[in-house]
């Protein structure tokens, strides 16, 4: 008998109970509120998506949860010293999705499409520098599961691209940056950056007034990642100071973006409501499910998230 523990709504809780149960017919995938006393003293394994805290420690057996969802610093900041471990998704649905949405608003950017929209609506026919995609270099923030396959589809699209991850990497046909050097001579070079980090302690407001002052005059920028990576103060100025062309923001500080936030009529920003990449129920469960299969033949927990580290 597996919990799934969770702050999402009811219809969501019932899909996911759904697709879990049918990825892993020979366990019994139960909400965490329909759980025994007894049964909780028994729980080794949980699934969780956005879990409360309280419901996790109710469980004294536990000994790994396995998140549904990719970004982890949510139950990492609130789980204080976690007796058990933090799995969470690593699918390649999900990669391949990321990637599609890098690739699509990458090309928005990289054809000029915020300009034109701005010229239709003067109604202005003025055509404007065509820029060859090998003379468009990109800069991929984070080269792990999301940024490796969205820089590689960028390569395969024609881009010049490189990437900055924290440990050293090579990656055929990118160029790889790493470490804090590492991160100043990728901005320098990147016409469009792509974050693509998860939120740390260390990549907290990474991207603020010096660091988006390294990017090129006219560079633009891709946040798919989460929003408290970006200074939005410092964006603002750079996207009304001109030095920065255009920003596509799909993740925030806060979610839903405030109906006052400057972001909504800025005629620079590109506002989406996180759906780069959803996670995908069918996808995830049977990842889940072959992760919790291993386990009981093996008694194996998969890689996990490191608590200091953040990721
Ligand atoms: P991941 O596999 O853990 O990769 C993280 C990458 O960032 C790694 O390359 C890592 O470097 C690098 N990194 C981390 N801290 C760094 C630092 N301080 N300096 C330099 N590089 C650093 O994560 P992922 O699965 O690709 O996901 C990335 C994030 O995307 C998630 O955390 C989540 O927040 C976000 N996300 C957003 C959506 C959406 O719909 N908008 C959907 C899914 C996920 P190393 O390789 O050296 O470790």
């Amino acid at each position: 008998m597996i919990p799934f523990v969770s702050r999402v709504g009811p219809s969501e809780q019932a899909v996911w109970i759904k697709q879990l149960s049918a990825a892993m017919p020979d366990e019994i995938i139960l909400p965490f509120s329909a759980l025994t006393l007894e049964q909780r003293q028994q729980c080794d394994v949980a699934i969780v998506a956005n879990p409360n805290p309280e419901d996790l420690m109710a469980l004294p057996a536990l000994k790994w949860v396995h998140s549904v969802w990719a970004g982890v610093e949510r139950i990492i900041n609130e789980l204080e010293s976690p007796t058990f471990s933090i799995v969470r998704l690593v699918d390649a649905n999900l990669a391949n999705t990321m990637s599609e949405a890098v690739l699509a608003w990458t090309l928005f950017l990289h054809r000029d499409m915020p300009a034109y929209a701005k010229q239709q609506a003067d109604q202005l026919w003025c055509p404007r520098p065509m820029v060859q995609a090998q003379d468009r270099r990109i800069g991929v923030l984070g080269l792990g599961a999301l940024g490796r396959v969205s820089a590689q589809r960028l390569a395969n699209n024609g881009f010049s691209v490189a990437g900055w991850s924290r440990s050293e990497k090579h990656i055929e046909g990118i160029q790889c940056f790493h470490g804090k050097d590492g991160l100043t001579a990728l901005l320098r070079q990147s016409d469009i950056l792509v974050c693509l980090l998860p939120l740390t302690s260390e990549t907290k407001n990474l991207l603020n007034q010096q660091n988006l002052s390294y990017l090129p005059n006219g560079a633009s920028l891709i946040n798919f990642a989460r929003g408290a990576i970006i200074d939005d103060h410092a964006l603002l100025a750079q996207l009304d100071q001109k030095h920065l062309s255009h920003a596509v923001l799909d993740v925030f500080m806060q979610e839903p973006l405030s109906t006052e936030h400057a972001y909504w009529s800025h005629k620079s920003v590109t506002v989406l409501p996180h759906i780069s990449a959803p996670t995908h129920p069918v996808s995830a469960s049977q990842i889940v499910a072959s992760n919790i299969h291993h386990y009981r033949l093996t008694g194996l927990i998969p890689a996990v998230v490191d608590p200091i580290r953040g990721y």
